[in-house]
């Protein structure tokens, strides 16, 4: 399946993100997530990618081949490049190639001051160049509707952008965001730049206090006052919490689809009770 062509024919277009787990045994237990989510019939779920010189580089290969394999859902394989030789990236390329797994999340990868860069790439568009010119692989990029941390401004992060789509990326998947004006605004701008590749939009379900902190730190992400209230009415009570943050990925999302997204892309984080509180919430809504 060739996900960047799955929006001509669906929309929108739902998908799941999880992450290789860390430890042998914990990747056994991975079946029980991937029981529940598959009962949600996601169009693909993707696989996240260490950062660089991690031991869970190798589980995405082998968590993607699975997903495939025992499940019957496409995987879209996450690969970053900064601290990544094109030798090594060439060898993960062959690994996908061999297991016929052709759709592949390029990026750049954060900066992490303990693992070096290397010098081959340095943004996510020379990793899309590169793969594209490996052969039949199909090419997806991420995108920031509130502009990347790194970025000067977000008109610099939307030419930026468009390389990577000039290089071959023919499908976007947004960072996560909680105020969906903010993405409206983005997939306006993006037309107006000459982006028409389909974007999925990328939901965040928060489940406690701590999560939200970890993220807004971590990428920015603007809180929109009615999210605050939240906090400040049920950020001390566990249950609560969650209950409330289920009950605002659902309304996100479904405010989303009516305003006609191409796709709805969410991040899982291996939480089963998760992925399905959201899905129960929609089903009706993406046709699963
Ligand atoms: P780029 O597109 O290269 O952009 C990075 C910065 O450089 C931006 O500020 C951009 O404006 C600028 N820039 C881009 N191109 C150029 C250029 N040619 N010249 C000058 N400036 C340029 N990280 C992981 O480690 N593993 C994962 O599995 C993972 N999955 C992710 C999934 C999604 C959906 C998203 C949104 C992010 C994910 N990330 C992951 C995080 C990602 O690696 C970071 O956000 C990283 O900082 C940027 O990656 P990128 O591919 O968007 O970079």
């Amino acid at each position: 399946m060739i996900i960047e062509t799955l929006f001509e024919k669906k929309k929108p277009v739902l998908s799941f993100e999880i992450f290789p787990p860390k430890k042998e045994a914990e990747l056994q237990n991975i079946d029980a997530t991937l029981e529940t989510l598959a009962k949600l019939h996601p169009d693909f779920i993707s696989v996240t990618f260490g950062a660089g010189g991690s031991s869970t580089n190798n589980k995405t290969v082998e968590l993607a081949k699975k997903i495939k394999k025992d499940y019957g859902i496409e995987p879209l394989v996450h690969l970053t490049c900064l601290s990544h030789s094109r030798e090594e990236i060439k060898a993960i390329l062959n690994e996908l190639q061999e297991a016929q797994l052709w759709n592949v999340l390029a990026l750049r990868g954060d900066r992490n001051p303990d693992i070096p860069p290397k010098d081959d790439f340095h943004y996510a568009n020379e990793l899309v160049e590169y793969i594209k010119a490996q052969g039949d692989f199909h090419v997806s990029g991420a995108c920031y509707p509130e502009v990347h941390t790194e970025a000067e401004d977000g008109v610099t992060d939307i030419r930026n952008l468009k390389k990577k789509v000039d290089a071959g990326a023919g499908h976007l998947v947004s960072q996560l965001f909680f105020d969906n004006d903010n993405f409206y605004d983005f997939l306006v701008k993006l037309r107006i730049a000459g982006i028409d590749v389909p974007v999925e939009a990328g939901i965040m379900p928060v489940t406690n206090r701590a999560q939200i902190k970890r993220m807004v730190n971590m990428c920015g992400a603007v809180l929109p006052e009615k999210f605050e209230k939240i906090l400040e009415k049920y950020g001390d009570n566990k249950e609560a919490l969650f209950d409330a943050g289920m009950a605002y990925a659902v309304s996100q999302i479904v405010e989303l689809i009516a305003h006609g997204v191409d796709g709805i892309h969410i991040f899982t984080m291996n939480n089963p009770v998760v992925a399905g509180r959201i899905c129960d919430g929609i089903r009706n809504l993406v046709g699963g």
